[in-house]
């Protein structure tokens, strides 16, 4: 049985900025500054690591306080619900994410596939991204996210435990695919030997995904039958 883990943002979907519109307000609500925000990449990092290492940027006090951190996260998914409910919202999926997850159904009906998430977002505000694009949080019964650990390296095991308490079954190495949109998505695979599925519809192009070593790059999602091929390959 594979266990199939997808990343949300630029992976499954786009929020247009709403996401980053969010952790902006809620630093400034919650600790007076946002650090140098506006030329920092957010990609690939977990909720936590980003209002961490933008405290730590501001050089603010209380930038390794558990605490702020989670008070941060938690306002975060206050204005990111109020974000997404916008009317002006846009959150798309990208091609093919629809036509794949519907693909993977047999697989996941016949034992051949757990599907899940492997995502820096917090629990919370990973459901609230997915339903803002017509995506049922249900649809991924297994989950390791931001609120599990700051560090991504941290989450294959996450998603792997949860894994085998659902089905009884250990997943190692080559079981565990994981798919994203950043080289950090690639490297955190690694510490696992978990195999990767890159894809090249956020910031990186497919030759740096390449130089990541992903284990398969794609342009796009969108096409079902290749992608299939390279998830159970
Ligand atoms: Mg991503």
């Amino acid at each position: 049985m594979r266990l199939i883990l997808f990343d949300i943002d630029g992976t499954l979907l786009w929020t247009d900025g709403a996401g980053r519109r969010a952790i902006h307000r809620a630093l400034l609500d919650e600790t007076g500054t946002a650090g140098p925000i506006e030329g920092y990449r957010f990609d690939g990092k977990t909720d936590p690591q980003i209002v961490r290492e933008l405290l730590t940027l501001a050089g603010h006090p209380e930038c390794d306080s558990e605490d702020r951190i989670a008070a941060v996260c938690r306002r975060y998914v206050e204005l990111l619900t109020a974000e997404l409910a916008k009317p002006t919202q846009a959150t798309r999926l990208y091609p093919g994410i629809t036509d794949l997850l519907a693909a993977l159904e047999p697989y996941e009906a016949d034992g051949r596939a757990l599907v899940g998430l492997l995502t820096g977002n917090v629990q919370h505000g990973a459901a609230l991204k997915l339903r803002s694009a017509g995506l049922d949080p249900a649809r991924f019964p297994i989950g390791a996210f931001g609120s599990d650990s700051h560090a991504r390296a941290d989450l294959p095991a996450v998603a792997a435990k949860r894994a085998a308490e659902r089905t009884g079954r250990r997943f190692t190495g080559a079981d565990l695919v994981i798919v994203g949109d950043t080289p950090d998505d690639v490297a955190c695979a690694r510490p696992m030997g978990a195999r990767t599925v890159a894809v090249a519809t956020g910031f990186f192009d497919t030759a740096a995904l390449r130089a990541a070593e992903a284990t398969h790059v794609f342009e796009t999602l969108s096409d079902t039958r290749a992608v299939l091929e390279a998830l159970f390959a």
